[in-house]
Formats: structure tokens, sequence, C-alpha cells
């Protein structure tokens, strides 16, 4: 697998899409596609959510972004609090 393929990899795993349409889109085999994916866990230039682990686009040269989205930092936010209340970690 070339440079450019695992480019738009990850330029399609960033909008979502599932292996079986990527490996469609780049005609290569699904198994090539979803082994490059648990290789390589977290897209460059991307953190995964803290909240749902959805790759998180980064800025460079920005504060880290933690969350996909308002709604995973308020379910985050609210999921720790109950834990903290729970006593547990
Ligand atoms: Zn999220």
């Amino acid at each position: 697998m070339n440079r450019e393929i695992i480019r738009k990899i990850d330029r399609m795993r960033l909008n979502g899409s599932t292996p079986t349409a990527m490996a469609k889109e780049l005609g290569i085999s699904v198994n090539t596609v979803k082994s490059h994916i648990r290789r390589h866990p977290v897209i460059p230039g991307t953190l995964p959510c803290v909240c749902c682990g959805k790759p998180v686009l980064q800025k460079t040269g920005r504060k880290a972004k933690k969350y996909c989205s308002d709604r995973c930092r308020i379910t985050y936010w609210n999921h720790r609090y109950r834990e903290d209340t729970d006593g547990k970690q």
C-alpha cells in the first residue's frame, strides 16, 4: 500500500467512511483497509475524542481539542461527575 492510498484512507476515516466503502472507492481489499486501521488506530494530526473515541482533527499551534463535539464534552463531564460522587475512580 503506498503513501497516497494511506493518505486517502486517513482522510476518509475522518469523514466517517466504513472500511468497506473505502476499499470499494480505492479498489483495494477490505482486509487491507481494516489491517491498516488496526495498525494505525490514531489518524495522524488527530487525537481520539476522550468521550466516544472518534478522531478529532487538531489544529497546529492551538490547544489540543479533546472532544469531537459539545455533546461529548458535556457527556464526558457528566459521566466524570457521577463517577466522582460514587466514590469510584
Ligand atoms: Zn466524541
